[in-house]
C-alpha cells in the first residue's frame, strides 16, 4: 500500500490497525463509492474472520475524522468513498452506476447554496439526479434506432 495513504489516515489521529489500513485501501483504490457489505467482500480474503460489523464500525471512525464520506441516495443504500469534500451524486436507474459531475460543479453548488442562504454552512449534502448515464442513454438511443423496444 502506499505509503501516503497510511499517512492520511495518521494526519487524521486515526490509530493505524491492518483492518483499518486495509479499508481505506479498498475505497482510496476504487475511487468508487461502496456499500458496506462491498467494502467487506473485497476484504474479507485478505483478513478472514473480519466481521462485517468491523468494517461498520472502521467506515464511521473514518468517516468521523473527514476521510470518508457517507451518502444516503433515495431507496438506494448508503454507500461509502473516500472523497471528503460535499459532492453531488449522479445515480443512473439503468445500469445503477452512480457517479459525480466535475468537481467544480458540487463547488459551485455549495458557493450557491451558502450565498443564497445568508451563510448557511453545509455539513452534509444530498443531492442527487436520477436519470441515464451517457452510456445507457446511448444505448437506449441505438436500440430506438434499430426498433428494439425499451
Ligand atoms: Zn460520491
Ligand atoms: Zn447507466
Amino acid at each position: 500500500m502506499g505509503k501516503e495513504s497510511i499517512d492520511a489516515l495518521q494526519q487524521r489521529g486515526v490509530r493505524v490497525t491492518p483492518q483499518r489500513a486495509l479499508i481505506w485501501r479498498a475505497l482510496t483504490e476504487s475511487g468508487e463509492h461502496f456499500t458496506a457489505e462491498e467494502v467487506w467482500e473485497r476484504v474479507r480474503d485478505e483478513l478472514p474472520g473480519l466481521e462485517l460489523s468491523t468494517v461498520y464500525r472502521t467506515l464511521e471512525a473514518l468517516h468521523e475524522v473527514g476521510l470518508v464520506a457517507d451518502s444516503r441516495l433515495p431507496e438506494g443504500p448508503r454507500v461509502f468513498e473516500a472523497q471528503p469534500t460535499l459532492h453531488p451524486h449522479l445515480v443512473c436507474v439503468s445500469c445503477g452506476g452512480i457517479s459525480h459531475p466535475e468537481p467544480e460543479v458540487g463547488q459551485r453548488l455549495l458557493e450557491t447554496l451558502v450565498k443564497g442562504s445568508g451563510g448557511f454552512e453545509a455539513h452534509e449534502l444530498h443531492v442527487v439526479a436520477k436519470g441515464l448515464c451517457a452510456v445507457c442513454a446511448r444505448s437506449g438511443e441505438s436500440q430506438a434506432a434499430r426498433g428494439v423496444p425499451g
